[in-house]
């Protein structure tokens, strides 16, 4: 299997991970961007986020609440973000949301 977050949901790469359901997991950014940086993806490999169909975005919205609560920031707010291919900068071709917060984020 080549897909680092597939490895990752295999439990053959090691993550330090925040919340899981049956369809999601969610797990600390290696190199945070930020003083919370949480990546969520379907546990099913989906390149981009949008090939995700609504029940995985809804799980991955849902489950990102709650990382929020989890993490302290859900009133201070956070930042959800999907990079899409290369003009954006995706490095890791398997769906992820990216949650950022703990600080005041830089305007877009
Ligand atoms: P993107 O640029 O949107 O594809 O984001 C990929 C993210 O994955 C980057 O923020 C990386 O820091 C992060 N990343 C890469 N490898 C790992 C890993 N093994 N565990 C956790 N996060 C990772
Ligand atoms: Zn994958």
């Amino acid at each position: 299997m080549s897909c680092l977050f597939c490895r990752i949901v295999a439990g053959e790469v090691p993550a330090t991970v925040v919340h899981e359901t049956k369809t999601t997991l969610a797990f600390r950014d290696i190199q945070p961007k930020a003083p919370v940086h949480v990546l969520l993806i379907p546990r099913e490999h989906v390149p981009n986020a949008v090939d995700l169909d609504g029940d995985q975005l809804g799980g991955l919205f849902a489950a990102a609440r709650e990382v929020a609560a989890g993490e302290g920031v859900a009133e201070s707010g956070y930042r959800l973000l999907f990079n899409t291919g290369p003009d954006s900068g995706q490095e890791v071709f398997h769906a992820h949301l990216h949650l950022l917060g703990g600080e005041r984020l830089s305007r877009l």
